[in-house]
């Protein structure tokens, strides 16, 4: 179902304030075009009533398409380093709605779809992207370490960083490294289909290189990365 609330919203150029309706959950089987427009930025866009601006609102904290087979929730990127606890409770959630009330129909449904946990607006956006497109996100994030290897040497000396994919076509996977500290651009790669492909037919394989990457809901590379913080 999707939800919405009004929020008090300030205009990152003159700073005036308004209110606006905005989504905090989307239901992408029913707003086809809900992920397109996310992945596009014009999702959420507003004018600002004073000086014209148009800024974006906050992408939508639940996106969701059962039939479809994903269910994904965002975190502001500050909560990164409480993953773990947010996937248990994500999970908890999610059981709860779709595998322990609901008519067998609904969770035989529930139980084949990508369930996700993602941080800020490029991680949420780059899981619609995989989504789209057919990729399976651990093949994806697989594909990243691999990266990470293949150009240690160039990389090392900028500190933590990580990969983010910002568009899919027919170049291949359009991807950026950026330090982890903040999220400044150190890499640029064009990355052909070919490789994720490759990689989804030997995920067994990945599954044993990389295991952090299977099993939870928070799939990705900055797992290997990122803090924690402990709980
Ligand atoms: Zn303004």
């Amino acid at each position: 179902m999707s939800r919405c609330v009004v929020q008090r919203l300030r205009c990152p150029n003159c700073g005036v304030e308004q209110e606006e309706k905005v989504f905090v959950s989307v239901n992408g089987a029913r707003i086809k075009t809900a992920a397109q427009r996310i992945i596009e930025g014009t999702w959420g866009e507003v004018s600002c009533l004073a000086c014209g601006q148009r800024y974006l609102a906050d992408p939508p904290r639940l996106y969701s398409d059962l039939p479809g087979g994903i269910w994904l929730v965002r975190h502001p990127l500050e909560r990164r380093g409480r993953f773990v606890e947010l996937e248990a409770e994500a999970d908890r959630i999610f059981s709860r709605e779709f595998l322990e009330r609901p008519p067998a129909v609904i969770r035989e449904q529930a139980a084949a779809v990508r369930r996700r946990i993602c941080f800020g607006r490029a991680q949420f956006v780059e899981k619609l992207l995989a989504f789209r497109h057919g990729i399976d996100d651990r093949a994806l994030e697989c594909l990243k370490l691999g990266l990470s290897r293949d150009l240690l040497a160039r990389l090392f000396a900028h500190g933590p960083w990580e990969w983010m994919t910002l568009a899919i076509n027919e170049e291949g996977l359009d991807m950026i490294a950026v330090t982890v500290a903040d999220q400044h651009l150190i890499h640029h790669t064009i990355v052909r289909l070919e490789e994720v492909r490759r990689i989804e037919a030997q995920l067994q394989q990945y599954e044993a290189l990389f295991p952090e990457l299977f099993g939870h809901l928070y799939v990705n590379a900055s797992r290997y990365v990122t803090e924690q913080v402990p709980v």
